[in-house]
């Protein structure tokens, strides 16, 4: 597993080379950015591997530097996390990023209950219960086949019945309640893990956005958590498709489990011609409708 960092911030052309020269002061190897103009500034967007030699500390250091001298205060960052070949077949579990490179995966809650309570105090991240079944505009889900829903994944009905005729298990349906438009409404239904993974080890990364606040005490907050690391042991006794971690997640307001599913679940999704086969977000694979599946590291 490689993790990547790109950095997004705008310059003055004519001090682009002084500032690749900021980046290799500090041993952090970029070549020449592609230019992209825009009335005087220049976008610049250096991507580069952390590794021992190239850490996250260093990085914080190169933005110190770029204030500095250059006064660059508002540094855009994304995190990329690129498995090798082997990591894919290994993986006995995968979680599900996306289902399409496009907005229009993720639809809006539209009034579902749930009890609510506060978290953390600190950052006010909530618990949240689902009380009801999901309320959604079932018409947004033509012609697509899972659609996320604050942290719930929810099927159509062709998906439902693909699932069952290929005996996948772990898993129960409950079916959503439509609210708009009468015309297209739709069955779908949520996709509901009956089992919860064991805990997964402590030696997964952990990343912050050194431009942003710390990360809360609570230690969900502001922090960016590379992918999933499993004890092969605790996988090995595993039965079924889809389950449940342990850990929570958050979506910066609501906390929730997340949704992870098993090697030969994304085998159906690419066999059936659901999702071609995808591998990371900059795949060039990845069209609107095609499912993003990272797999979970195992030691
Ligand atoms: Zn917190």
């Amino acid at each position: 597993m490689k993790v990547e960092l790109e950095n997004l911030f705008s310059i003055d052309e004519s001090s682009q080379d002084q500032v690749i020269n900021v980046y290799n002061r500090h041993g952090i190897a970029i070549g020449a950015p592609e230019i992209r103009k825009r009335n005087l500034k220049t976008k610049f967007n250096p991507i580069f591997t952390l590794n021992e030699d190239v850490t996250y500390e260093k990085v914080a250091a190169v933005y110190e530097s770029l204030e500095r001298e250059f006064g660059i205060v508002s540094i855009g960052e994304r995190f990329y996390f690129e498995f090798s070949d082997l990591e894919y077949e290994w993986a006995p579990l995968f979680t599900l990023n996306s289902t399409g490179n496009s907005p229009e995966m993720f639809l809006e809650d539209k009034g579902t209950l749930f009890s609510l309570s506060t978290h953390c105090k600190n950052c006010g991240l909530m618990d949240k219960e689902q009380l009801s079944p999901i309320v959604i505009d079932t018409s947004h889900m033509k012609g697509r086949h899972l659609v996320h829903v604050s942290g719930y994944w929810v099927a159509s009905e062709e998906l439902v019945a693909l699932l069952k005729n290929e005996k996948l298990e772990g898993f129960e349906f409950l079916e959503v309640i439509h609210q708009g438009p009468e015309q297209g409404k739709q069955p779908a239904y949520q996709i509901i893990p009956t089992q919860i993974l064991p805990s997964s080890s402590q030696d997964r990364v952990k990343l912050y956005f050194a431009t942003e606040q710390p990360p809360c005490s609570c230690g969900l907050n502001g922090v960016i958590k590379g992918p999933d690391i499993y004890h092969q042991e605790d996988l090995a006794a595993l039965k079924g498709d889809v389950f449940y971690s342990a850990e929570w997640s958050h979506d910066g307001r609501y906390l929730y489990k997340k949704t992870l599913f098993s090697k030969r679940f994304r085998e159906v999704i690419i066999k059936h011609g659901i999702s071609r086969e995808v591998r990371g977000e900059k795949d060039r694979n990845f069209g609107p409708k095609d499912w993003l599946f990272d797999p979970v590291l195992i030691k």
